[in-house]
């Protein structure tokens, strides 16, 4: 039997075709569970084509596989969404200011009390930065 990785899994549950590029970059974004930038995903994929990596971030974008942080410095990241199943990713994500590494928080809620109605959320962006666990032992 064919050992199926997690990665093709992922992508395979989406009902998305995993292709070589499609697998090296969904890898990509498992490791350390780090939210990573398209310029982190081109140099860690220096063979990958450009222009296919960026069409990638965009399928997985259009079918729920990663969502977007938008970090205070304007710089976007791409994490992948880890309860896929919930379609409004609401938590906040962690970036930290020695290592530059950022991180979904998705066990932190972020309370909307007394939101007014008339208003409709649809997305949050939260971005908290500080020190990581790893950059303060
Ligand atoms: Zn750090
Ligand atoms: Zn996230």
């Amino acid at each position: 039997m064919r050992k199926v990785k997690i990665s093709e899994r992922l992508l395979e549950k989406k009902r998305v075709k995993p292709t070589p590029t499609r697998i090296l970059v969904a890898e990509e974004l498992l490791k350390n569970n780090e939210a990573k930038s398209l310029q982190d995903m081109e140099e860690a994929l220096p063979n990958a084509d450009k222009v296919t990596i960026y069409r990638t971030i965009k399928t997985f974008l259009d079918n729920h596989i990663i969502h977007s942080v938008l970090l205070p410095d304007g710089q976007t990241k791409y994490a992948l969404c880890e309860h896929a199943e919930h379609q409004h990713h609401v938590h906040p994500h962690f970036t930290c200011q020695k290592c530059g590494e950022t991180h979904c928080l998705p066990e932190t809620n972020i309370p909307l009390q007394d939101f007014p109605k008339n208003y409709k959320v649809s997305d949050v962006l939260l971005t908290l930065s500080g020190v990581c666990p790893k950059c303060s032992s």
